[in-house]
Order: C-alpha cells, then structure tokens, then sequence
C-alpha cells in the first residue's frame, strides 16, 4: 500500500489510478485517512454516504502537467444529522491547485514573467495574477508602516510608467511604490498612511499632484521641494545651452569638448586635481560657455551660502538679473518661480536629504532590471522579497505611573493595572536604502564583468571563425 502513496507531503493520498495521455498526468486518489468522530457532536455513530470528487492541478512531474482527481467522501452524523466531507493538509479547501504548487507559483513570479509561468505550468495569466495578489495582500497585512518625520516623495520609471515612491527620509526606508503618481492615487495612499500627525515635513520634486495631494491630506504638513531636484533642472538648462553651442562647432572643436560634458554638470567642489584642471581648460578654450556655467554655479551657491530663507530669496533676485541672455535659464527661473514657496521652504527647514541621491540611483536600477515585470511583482521584490526589507522597529514605554489623588483626608492611590510595557512602532517598515544600493552595486559589477567577459568571449569567437570557407 505504502508503494502506492501519491507523493506529497504531508503523505495524505493513495493512489487508485494512473492515466498518462500526451503531455498530461494524471493520478485518481483517494484520502488515506477516515473521520473516527463526528466534528460536531464528537459521537462516533456516523456513516458514509457517497463522494465528494474533487479536481485540482499540481506540480509537473519531469516537464508533463499534472491534474489531480480526488475521491474524497463525504459523512453523514446519525446522532446530530451533521454531514460533511473530507479536508486535506496539501491542499485547501476549494482550491484548484495543492497548496505547493500555489507556492511555486509565488516564488516563480519573483523569479521570472508571468508569461513563462503560463509556458511551463499551462494556466492563465489571470490565475497567476490572482495568486500573487492574495500572496500581496497576506504580506501587506504583515507590514507594519507609519508615517515617517519626514515624508520623501519621489519618482521612478518602471515600465514606461512614472511611479509614486514614498521613503522615510531620515531613516532612509522606501517605504512604498504605487502604480502611478496621478493625484487620485498619491492622495489614496496618503489617507490610508497610519499616524499621519507623526509627519512635519514633506520633501518633493515639483510634481503638482504630490502638492495638491498633500494640501488635501495633510494640510499641516511643510512641504519643501529637495534641492536635488532643484539643481537637476538648473543642470538641464545649462546642458541645453551646451548642446545648443557645440553645435556651431567644427567637429574638430566637438571631439575637444565631447566626453567633458560631466565636468560642466558636476558641482564645482566635488571636483579635485586634473578635473578641475580639464574644467578651467574647457571653459578657457570655449569662453562662451564660461558665463552660463558661472550662472549655474552662481545659482548653486544660493544653497551654499544663504544662511535665512530672506537672503536666499535676496540672492535668487540678485541671481535673475544675469540671465537674460539665455532663455533656457529663464525658463528654469519660472520654473522657480512656480513652486517658490516651497523652494525657499528648503532654508527653514534644512534636512540632510542626502537620501535623494542614492534614491534616485537606486531607481534607476530597479527600473532597469524590472522591464517586463507585472509592478505587483516589482514591488514585492522591493518591499518585502529582499534582505533589504525591513520589519517596523518597536520602542517599548513605561507604563503610566500610578495617579495619586486626595480626597478629604484620606489619601489613596488610583492603581493602574499592570500590562507590562507599551509598545509603539518607532520606525515603521521599508526597504533600507543604504543596503538595497550595495546590493545594486554588487549587481552593476557582475554585469560589468560579464560584459568584458563576453566581449573577451567574442574576440576569441571572431578569430576561430574558419575562414575562406562559404
Ligand atoms: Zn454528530
């Protein structure tokens, strides 16, 4: 009998028969275990009284499909007339598929596209996605977040599409990616955010529907747009500008220019020795982009050395009269203009936003290895599919100290019940940046590496090429 056993685990099923037609398996069985009680009444004077057939799919057996045929009973209690059928470990109740083959689907949407699942497994892409959400919405009710002190709002491109990234700035946590960043669904994920009034400030990008979601939510929230952002667009400009000139150049003037782009873009501190020496060349030997770079860094140097948010507004004033020559920094300044106030929020409430940085590198990775992913899957992989997702830190407090209150002259003591400490979500959860970019790091090596392998691969193929023969 034991021979017989359909091989899963727990070991529930015997096998009563074997069918293999083409590509498919399939195997009847029959549960190996009987009922000794009645569930209800728990008496043991119950009969059986027919089948309760089920049909399910499992995991393939050496690249064949495998369907299921479960000749399960069902009971009848002669004592309480209760009836009932057979449950089993491997698979739930109801469901067309066992239980591990549930889980390998899981993990495969991790690990590949939906479509080659669909390939390997025979079943719908809308059962997959089905899957995979019940899985989501399980791991969502695990997750414990909060609101951040400092709400980071931010973007990044998965799939052509522009989606809403919300991080925990001095903690440096992702804290969660909706689909898109349209108002409807910034403000949604904003009313459902727990703790709202732990947050004082949001750090954006000029992106409306962060502001206008924001104002409606969270009316007291100051909302600052980070100076990363800020001094990207100033860059875009100046990029415009050079493009727009080089292209007066004669090619000979081009290739001198062509390749020191970054020199120009790159904050002016951050450069040291022979690239500093490379920048004064470039703009000596190409004297009509000095002045617009001058600006740029002019520009840079309101956030350097403005010490009150009077003088840096002072210094952006002072700041546009030099410009007129050049409408793409007109245009910027508009752009300034726009979201003044929350420009210049930034030198009331100055946070470390070092984090956009290594957010936006990040960003870009995650869109890059993501092409082809459902976001559903991309934002599991994220939140809770990697070493870097991390679970709400608690903080414990004392309980409240026993209230001592008099009354005529006795004096008596309003005891609190003992509960053991309060717990409270200090850091609520996300994705650690800091680690997510190591890991990131470590990938974009391998690649690199691969890369020159299989360049170094492809030289050798190119000379054992046999040649002369056609
Ligand atoms: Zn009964």
């Amino acid at each position: 009998m034991s021979d017989n056993l359909y091989n899963i685990e727990p070991q529930e099923f015997a096998i009563l028969e074997r069918h293999e037609v083409g590509n498919c398996i399939t195997y009847v069985l029959e549960p190996i275990s009987k009922p000794t009680r009645c569930p209800d009444c728990q008496d043991t004077n119950f009969i059986q009284h027919g089948i309760n057939q089920r049909k399910a799919r499992d995991l393939n057996e050496f690249n064949k499909l495998v369907g299921i045929v479960i000749k399960g009973h069902r009971y009848r209690c002669k004592t309480c007339g209760k009836t009932w059928v057979d449950t089993y470990k491997s698979i739930d109740d109801a469901a067309k598929m066992t239980n591990r083959m549930r889980d390998y689907i899981i993990d495969q949407c991790l690990k590949t596209t939906f479509t080659n699942i669909k390939k390997e497994l025979d079943i719908s892409i809308t059962a997959i996605e089905k899957i995979f959400a019940k899985y989501t919405e399980e791991m969502e009710g695990q997750r414990q977040i909060v609101a951040p002190r400092i709400l980071g709002m931010d973007e990044t491109m998965l799939n052509g599409i522009y989606r809403g990234m919300y991080v925990d700035v001095e903690n440096r946590r992702i804290i969660d990616i909706t689909s898109d960043r349209k108002l409807r669904t910034v403000r949604q994920w904003l009313a459902l955010l727990p703790e709202k009034e732990r947050t004082e400030c949001a750090t954006i990008d000029m992106w409306g529907s962060y502001k206008d979601a924001l104002r409606m939510e969270m009316p007291n929230v100051f909302i600052v747009i980070d100076k990363f952002h800020v001094v990207k667009h100033l860059n875009e400009a100046l990029d415009t500008i050079r493009k727009k000139y080089t292209a007066t150049l004669t090619d000979k003037e081009r290739r001198h220019i062509k390749g020191n782009r970054w020199l120009l873009l790159t904050n002016s501190e951050e450069l040291e020795g022979m690239n500093a020496m490379r920048l004064q060349d470039i703009l000596y030997s190409f004297p009509e982009l000095e002045k617009p770079y001058v600006i740029k860094e002019e520009f840079r140097n309101i956030y350097l050395f403005s010490k009150t948010r009077a003088e840096a507004e002072q210094a952006f004033e002072q700041w546009k009269t030099t410009i007129n020559d050049y409408p793409e920094y007109l245009a910027f300044a508009d752009t300034v203009e726009n979201w003044r106030t929350e420009i210049f929020n930034y030198f009331d409430f100055r946070f470390t936003n070092a984090v956009t940085e290594s957010l936006n590198k990040v960003s870009k990775e995650i869109s890059a290895q993501g092409r082809g992913y459902n976001f559903n899957v991309l934002r599991a992989k994220l939140l809770y599919r990697n070493e870097a997702a991390k679970p709400a830190k608690f903080a414990y407090h004392e309980p409240q100290r026993p209230s001592t209150g008099v009354m005529q002259d006795m004096t008596f003591t309003f005891m609190t019940p003992f509960f053991g400490k309060k717990k409270s979500v200090e850091v609520g959860a996300g994705t650690d940046i800091d680690v997510l970019s190591e890991q990131i790091s470590e990938i974009v090596e391998i690649r690199q590496r691969l890369g020159r392998i299989n360049r170094y691969a492809n030289k050798f193929k190119y000379w054992d090429e046999p040649k002369g023969d056609k």
